[in-house]
């Protein structure tokens, strides 16, 4: 992998775990390489694994096998302790900011455990209070919210201090896991570009992971869409809205809502059905069982990925030679 470019690289990544109705197949042997200082965006319904392929990269689920590379080491191979080390250059920004906020915490504790834990300041220490005021203010806190608690701020502030409990470690890598779902349309396009301000200031590479094609437009240098556990469209931000080549692909952005002006023209593609269970995914393309254009072989073969266009990958049999 060329570090310099490249800040992680998943190889073969397989992700099953065991539940009361079988083996759940949730990343089969998944592919991508995420370039530094730029957003990847990872798309695709609830179900399709996007949210195992974060959590899996960070190791809060545990991969089956596979390879993590985070600038050139396999983090897979890692233990504990040099884990933990890792950690402060990985971070995750979680969907639910009240949730995963402490509620016995106020701002300032909740931004300092991690300092303390990765043992950056010691408790107590009077620049520790300054870096953190230093933080919340990159994040758009106010100082005064240092001492006040979770439930006293609304959904938008909540995240805000997600995101700075993970900033202020100085990571390298962050994953925001549907980050912005949660939150009203105008709330979520302050933190997507606050997100985007933070990126630029400090070098940041971010997996955005969402279940919505039109938030991860305006963030994402690139978008890889996911259907049950595989990639099955990776491209240029700009390039997937303007030459869209994978039927599901096409399906999820004509469900945008949008004006007519600037649809493209596309009609609404309704897809049948929910994803099929990755307990017992379906043969051949996976996507086969909702798609309009399925032929006889997509049953049964498997498509290969293609590169359409430079730098356009598509894996469906469509596009076969
Ligand atoms: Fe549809 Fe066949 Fe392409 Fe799968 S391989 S997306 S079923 S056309």
């Amino acid at each position: 992998m060329d570090e310099r470019k490249y800040v992680v690289e998943i190889k073969d990544l397989e992700v099953e775990y065991r539940t009361d109705s079988g083996v759940v197949h949730a990343l089969n042997g998944f592919e991508m390489k995420l370039e530094k200082g730029k957003t990847l965006g990872l798309v695709g319904e609830s179900g399709c694994g996007k949210s195992t392929m974060g959590r899996a990269i960070l190791r809060l689920h545990e991969p089956t096998s596979g390879h993590v590379y985070f600038q050139g080491e396999d983090v897979l191979t890692f233990d504990k302790a040099k884990m933990k080390h890792m950690r402060r250059d990985m971070q995750i920004v979680f969907q639910d900011p009240f949730a995963s906020l402490n509620p016995r915490m106020t701002v300032g504790q909740i931004i300092g455990e991690g300092l303390t834990s990765h043992g950056i300041y010691k408790r107590g220490d009077p620049a520790m209070k300054e870096y953190i005021m230093k933080v919340m203010e990159d994040c758009g806190l106010a100082s005064y919210m240092f001492n006040r608690y979770p439930h006293q701020f609304s959904g938008g502030q909540r995240q805000r201090i997600g995101i700075a409990r993970s900033l202020a470690l100085s990571p390298k890598f962050v994953v925001c896991d549907e980050a912005v779902s949660a939150l009203d349309v105008s709330i979520q396009s302050q933190i997507l570009n606050l997100l985007s301000e933070l990126r630029e200031k400090a070098g940041l590479t971010y997996l955005f992971i969402t279940h919505d094609l039109s938030v991860v437009k305006y963030i994402s240098d690139r978008i890889c869409v996911m259907y049950l556990g595989n990639m099955v469209e990776l491209s240029e931000s700009e390039e997937l809205f303007k030459h869209t080549y994978h039927p599901y692909t096409e399906a999820l952005l004509s469900a945008i809502p949008t004006t007519e002006e600037d649809n493209g023209g596309r009609e609404r593609i309704l897809l049948e059905g929910d994803i099929p269970s990755p307990v017992n995914p379906p043969s051949g393309c996976k996507f086969h069982t909702r798609c309009a254009n399925c032929m006889a072989r997509c049953k049964v073969e498997e498509p290969q990925q293609r590169e359409v266009e430079p730098g356009h990958f598509v894996v469906c049999h469509l596009y076969d030679k």
